[in-house]
């Protein structure tokens, strides 16, 4: 196996560590603050091609690999993990619906914007009483005046509430159908349609910057042309959008763990006690030598499931690995580099607190730690 990096990969890692370096990075204790969705800092994204990663140049984007796609979120998460959040959002479940199911009127009137930085992606699945059990969502649409009615509430909903959101893409049931087999389809609801509000921006332990929100569908209407794929496939498409969404959360990780190995292992050389630095104590040492050694472990799990993805094979069970091996060393090494940190590393002041609140929400975005076991199990045949 090799995941060395083709010249084009290599170049895309060099523009996301400089524009993270100079522009996310500066700006992420005030944007903890604030605690908005920073859309201007996500245009300039856009500006770079950045927020068209996974989609083709054909429908305005740059036709990223997955494996660059990976090694530029390893650069944009070590600055702000808000903002790398929102960006991988939109440009793995935001966009790709779109992409993979929608067709081509459809692809330019809504993927083209997106994929060009213009606008920004939202994927409405979770619902107050359906979040693991997707097949238990209660949102319906039903077939009215030459389109669809859809009414229902979603519940979570990552980038609908921006000044730069274009709606959202969600699955609804279709009406009509026994309830003991029901049907699934997916929709465009763009902001602005009648009937469909977002509420308040929820306030999260972490991830302060991004835009997440409950969704309300009241007697929302539709033209057929918002229906996105085949009608009877909407949830196998979620599901299937979900699994590329594995990887970017294993990739926000990877990002994630790499932070606090730098602010630990820095803070571990300068901060002295007993007359010698805190590197110098082999506990110490020990905890820094075991997030190195699992984070590589976690890296080359990361990449190969995107690497797999590129080369048009299944990657479910890898994903889910991934996604499980990388976010599970996140929330440990971050409370690691917290310990290592002392009384500092408490403090909301200090970079290696707040990678501490946004690492706990990676075991549970995009199907839990123990929704990713059951991926692996049932791919063990149990
Ligand atoms: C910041 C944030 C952003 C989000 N953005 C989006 C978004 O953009 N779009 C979207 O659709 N959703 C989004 N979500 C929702 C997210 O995907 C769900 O929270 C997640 O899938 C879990 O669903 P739930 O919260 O309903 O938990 P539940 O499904 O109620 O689970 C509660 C607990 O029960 C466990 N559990 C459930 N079923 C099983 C089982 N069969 N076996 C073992 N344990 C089980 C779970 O693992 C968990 O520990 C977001 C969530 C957050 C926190």
């Amino acid at each position: 196996m090799d995941f060395s990096l083709s010249e084009t990969e290599r170049d895309l890692v060099d523009l996301c560590r400089e524009f993270a370096q100079k522009e996310i990075a500066p700006r992420a204790p005030a944007a903890w603050e604030a605690a908005v969705c920073p859309t201007d800092l996500l245009r300039e994204m856009g500006a770079l091609g950045l927020l068209g990663m996974l989609i083709p140049e054909e429908w305005g984007g740059i036709g990223m690999s997955t494996v660059g796609f990976v090694a530029a979120m390893e650069q944009l998460g070590l600055a702000d993990q808000s903002v790398a959040a929102a960006w991988q959002a939109h440009v793995t479940i935001g966009s790709l619906p779109l992409y993979l199911f929608g067709d081509d009127a459809q692809r330019d009137r809504w993927l083209r914007p997106l994929a060009e930085g213009r606008s920004l992606g939202a994927f409405g699945l979770t619902e107050p009483d359906a979040g693991s059990d997707a097949r238990g969502i209660s949102t319906r649409a039903e077939r009215r005046d030459g389109g669809w009615i859809i009414n229902g509430r979603k519940a979570f909903i990552s980038n609908a509430g921006t000044d730069m959101s274009f709606g959202v893409t969600l699955l609804a049931r279709t009406a009509g159908d026994d309830d003991a087999r029901p049907t699934y389809a997916s929709f465009v609801v763009e902001t602005d349609t009648p009937g469909f509000t977002v509420g308040p921006k929820l306030r999260g332990i972490g991830w302060r910057g991004l835009d997440t929100r409950d969704l309300f569908f009241d007697d929302v209407w539709v033209a057929d042309d918002h229906l996105v794929g085949d009608p009877a496939m909407g949830l196998n498409q979620f599901l299937g959008t979900l699994e590329v969404g594995r990887i970017s959360i294993a990739a926000l990780s990877l990002s994630l763990t790499q932070a606090v190995l730098d602010l630990a292992t820095d803070y571990a050389k300068e901060r002295v006690q007993f007359g010698q630095p805190i590197s110098k104590f082999q506990a110490v040492q020990f905890k820094l030598a075991d997030i190195a050694t699992e984070l590589e472990a976690a890296r080359w799990l990361t990449y190969r499931a995107a690497s797999l993805r590129d080369a048009g094979l299944p990657f479910r069970k890898e994903a889910a690995m991934a996604k499980l091996k990388a976010s599970r060393l996140a929330t440990w090494a971050a409370s690691e580099a917290v310990q290592i940190h002392g009384g500092v590393g408490y403090m909301l002041d200090s970079p290696v607190a707040r990678f501490y609140c946004d690492a706990k929400v990676l075991e549970i975005g995009e199907g839990t730690n123990e929704i990713q076991h059951l991926v692996i199990a049932r791919a063990l045949g149990c």
